[in-house]
């Protein structure tokens, strides 16, 4: 795939809704493409028209009336994080600080306090979209409910979104804590132990309180690969060594334990969020681990690091977020409920010219999953999409990427907007 960025005929930056009105007129009527930037994190954020840049757009309103959360499209989930964190509230963000609140919502959401909270579009209360004709719609459970369906999972197709309103919750009694504190635990492993990591993983019973991120990554000073396990624990610290003693069990190399308080529990994640360089990544879901596919995907990053270069931050990462409150709602066209586990192969570089090296890191880890885990049909996480896709692999049926389809006609018939 080729990820060279476009050159736009116009980035235009601006923190009003009838700027951005004229701009998607102007765009409809002379057949240009626009794309937004909020976060700016994806590789889908350019285009040969007109790049609405809204990053600088970050105004975010806590409400005390009904203890909401109203933000604009250039919020980064951290600050969102720590508008309500101050209040005694916590919201659905992501893993990064420096993701765009609005996207992740747009796209489904995943985060730390999925287990707690199910997905991002689950909080989301409502939206203001403007399409490409120029109408301002308010998109909610109430007002225009189909559009609300599609636009949340699938909702960075159908136009601009400059406000979003989502649910907060209280920190103490979401997180089972008196002083808003998470227990954090990072166990190191080498590759070594891939059999009983992966015989854990497969039998392993966690429950809501515990999100689960599990790293294949390269030691700093080089080195073969090593497991390193992230885990949050929404409980005491007495209550976490009860739940992870099979992780304890399998005696790490390492380990650091710390309470944290909520609205820094991304910190750690700062340097793999940081925006810069190329990160090229893919979002597999699994029904369930195997030896086979867990020792592919250590060969296929081995391969990888042996290329050198400038590949050496490359990783791949697990995202363990059971997903039982989630699969209690339906919001949303987001078809991968039923999917627990996703594995992320992410190839971090700079040098355009490993750009080809980074696809095929992506196809061998896809490959190494269907022989192990992925018996089937791949299911791939629409925000992590590579681009290439089928639209049942990331809508999981024709009929559903269909009905997106149809949306997408009657909001911008003309295809201004990003198509997936
Ligand atoms: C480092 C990193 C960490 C991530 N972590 C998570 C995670 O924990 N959980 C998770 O679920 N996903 C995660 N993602 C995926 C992430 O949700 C998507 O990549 C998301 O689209 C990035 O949003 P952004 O605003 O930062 O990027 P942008 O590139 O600014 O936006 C991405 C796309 O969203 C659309 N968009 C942005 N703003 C608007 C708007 N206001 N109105 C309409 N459309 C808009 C546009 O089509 C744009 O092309 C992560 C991605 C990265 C790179």
């Amino acid at each position: 795939m080729n990820y060279a960025l476009t050159t736009p005929k116009a980035v235009v930056k601006t923190t009003s809704e009838s700027d951005i009105q004229i701009v998607v007129r102007f765009a409809t009527v002379n057949n240009l493409r626009v794309s937004v930037r909020g976060g700016g994190h994806s590789v889908f954020n350019s285009c040969d028209g007109i790049i609405l840049d809204l990053a600088g757009w970050d105004e975010i309103v806590y409400d005390r009336d009904d203890d909401t959360v109203r933000f604009r499209p250039g919020a980064l989930g951290g600050k969102v994080v720590k508008v309500a964190g101050e209040r005694g509230r916590c919201v659905m963000s992501g893993t990064c600080n420096t993701v765009g609140m609005t996207s992740l919502y747009l796209g489904g959401g995943f985060g730390p306090l999925a287990p707690k909270l199910g997905m991002a579009i689950d909080s989301l209360l409502s939206a203001r979209l403007i399409t490409a004709s120029g109408e301002i719609l308010t998109v909610s459970p109430e007002s225009n409910p189909e559009v609300f369906h599609i636009l949340a999972s699938a909702g960075q197709t159908l136009g601009v979104v400059t406000e979003m309103r989502i649910k907060t919750y209280p920190v103490n009694e979401t997180l089972n804590t008196a002083d808003e504190t998470v227990f954090f635990t990072s166990l190191t492993f080498p590759t070594s132990r891939a059999v009983e990591i992966t015989n854990l993983l497969s039998s392993a019973k966690w429950d809501e309180n515990t999100a689960v991120y599990l790293m294949l990554v390269s030691p700093p000073e080089a080195g073969a690969p090593l497991f390193i396990f992230s885990v949050n624990y929404y409980g005491s610290d007495e209550d976490a060594k009860r739940v992870l003693k099979g992780l304890y069990d399998l005696k790490p190399i390492a380990e650091a334990t710390k309470r944290v308080p909520y609205a820094q529990m991304n910190d750690n994640n700062n340097d793999s969020g940081e925006r810069g360089e190329f990160k090229r990544m893919i979002g597999v879901g699994l029904k369930r681990m195997s030896v086979e596919g867990m020792e592919g995907m250590v060969e296929a990053l081995e391969n990888l690091l042996a290329v050198g270069d400038d590949l050496g931050k490359s990783y791949v990462l697990f995202e363990l977020l059971g997903m039982d409150v989630a699969r209690k709602s339906s919001v949303g066209v987001y078809p991968h409920r039923d999917i627990d586990i996703w594995c992320i192969p992410i190839t971090w570089y700079s040098r355009p010219e490993n750009h080809a090296v980074a696809d095929k890191f992506g196809r061998d880890v896809c490959k190494a999953l269907k022989g192990g885990d992925v018996s089937e049909d791949k299911v791939v996480y629409a925000a992590f999409r590579a681009g290439d896709e089928k639209p049942e692999e990331l809508w999981g049926s024709k009929e559903t990427a269909e009905k997106i389809g149809e949306m997408k006609a009657k909001l911008d018939p003309k295809g201004v907007f990003l198509k997936f």
